[in-house]
C-alpha cells in the first residue's frame, strides 16, 4: 500500500510539474511575440501627496493585451520574462515608453515623476547605465523626473558594484526608490549607506494595519525611522480610509492605492491631472 502511495504520489507530482512547465513555454512562446506585435502597454497609477491628497507621481506597470482582452498578469509573465532573458527587451521598452510619456505630461505643463520598475536583471546587466543615459538624452527628459523602483535583494546582494552604480544613477540625478520594503531583508540601519531616495512600503503591511497591532506598531517604526534618515515613504495599497488616515498620521509622504486610483491608461490618467478627483 506505502509502494502504490508513493507511485501516486511521484505520477502526481510530474504531472503538476509538466502542466507548469508547459505553461511558461506557452507564455514565453507568446512574450516573444507581445512586443513586436504592440500587444504590450503602460498603466499609470497615480501617488498621492499624504497630506494635500494631490497626485504628485505615478508609477508605470506594464499590461499585456491581446484582442481587447488582457492576456495575463504581470505575475504571471514578469517572472516568465527574467527567466527567458525576454525582460532585457521589454524593460528597455517600458524605460523609453515611461520617459516619453513623462517628457510628455511635461511639455503640457505637468511635471510628475514617473517610477519605473527594474528587474535584477536588467539592472545587473554591464550597459544598464548608458541605457539609461541614452534614453533620457534621446527623450529630452530631466532626469529628477524618473525613478527607478528597485527591491531590496538588489540593492543588498551585489556590494561595490551595485553601491557604484546606485552612485552613478544618483549622479545622474535619477530618483532610487526601495520597493515592497519589509518583505526582504534590508536592515533600516543598512539604508543609510545607500543612495535611496524613497521606501515603499509593501502592501501586505498596509493589508493588516487596522486589524493586527503588531503590523501597526511596525509600519509606524518604518515610517519613522525612514523620516529621520530624510527618505520619502511611501505606501502601496492602500484601498480603506481607515489606512489611509493611520498612514498619514504616522508620518508617510506619500499614499498609492485603489482608494486614490487603480493602475490606468496615460489618456485617462493625464485626465486625472486636468480635473483632480
Ligand atoms: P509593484 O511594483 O509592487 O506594483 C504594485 C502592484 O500593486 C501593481 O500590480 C498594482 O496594480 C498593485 N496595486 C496597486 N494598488 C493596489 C491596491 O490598493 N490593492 C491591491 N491589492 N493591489 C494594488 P501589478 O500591476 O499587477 O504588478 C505586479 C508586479 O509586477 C509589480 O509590483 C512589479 O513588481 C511587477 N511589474 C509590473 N510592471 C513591471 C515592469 O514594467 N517591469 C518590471 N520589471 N516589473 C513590473
Ligand atoms: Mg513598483
Ligand atoms: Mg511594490
Ligand atoms: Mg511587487
Amino acid at each position: 500500500a506505502v509502494k502504490a502511495q508513493g507511485q501516486h504520489g511521484y505520477r502526481f507530482f510530474t504531472a503538476s510539474m509538466n502542466e507548469r512547465a508547459q505553461a511558461r513555454r506557452r507564455i514565453e512562446a507568446a512574450l516573444r511575440q507581445a512586443l513586436p506585435q504592440h500587444e504590450l502597454s503602460l498603466h499609470y497609477q497615480p501617488k498621492v501627496d499624504a497630506q494635500s491628497g494631490r497626485v504628485v507621481g505615478a508609477e508605470a506597470l506594464l499590461r499585456w493585451h491581446a484582442n481587447g482582452r488582457e492576456l495575463y498578469k504581470p505575475d504571471q509573465f514578469i517572472p516568465v520574462a527574467e527567466d527567458s532573458g525576454l525582460i532585457l527587451p521589454i524593460g528597455a521598452w517600458v524605460l523609453r515608453q515611461a520617459c516619453k510619456q513623462a517628457q510628455l505630461w511635461r511639455l503640457r505643463g505637468h511635471s510628475i515623476p514617473v517610477s519605473v520598475n527594474v528587474s535584477p536583471l536588467q539592472f545587473q546587466h554591464a550597459d544598464f547605465y548608458s541605457w539609461l543615459d541614452d534614453v533620457l538624452n534621446e527623450t529630452g527628459l530631466d532626469a529628477d523626473l524618473l525613478e527607478l523602483e528597485l527591491t531590496e535583494r538588489m540593492v543588498m546582494s551585489g556590494g561595490d558594484a551595485t553601491t557604484g552604480l546606485l552612485r552613478r544613477i544618483k549622479q545622474r540625478g535619477v530618483r532610487l526608490s526601495l520597493d515592497d520594503f519589509g518583505t526582504g531583508y534590508c536592515s533600516l540601519s543598512y539604508l543609510k549607506h545607500f543612495p535611496i531616495d524613497a521606501l515603499k512600503i509593501d502592501r501586505v503591511f498596509v493589508h493588516d494595519l487596522i486589524s493586527d497591532r503588531d503590523t501597526a506598531t511596525i509600519t509606524s517604526a518604518i515610517i519613522a525611522m525612514a523620516r529621520s534618515l530624510n527618505k520619502t515613504v511611501i505606501a502601496e495599497g492602500v484601498e480603506t480610509r481607515e489606512q489611509g488616515a493611520f498612514l498619514r498620521h504616522a508620518g508617510c509622504t506619500q499614499l498609492q492605492g485603489f482608494l486614490f486610483g487603480a493602475p490606468m491608461p496615460a489618456a485617462e490618467f493625464q485626465q486625472r491631472l486636468i480635473e483632480p478627483a
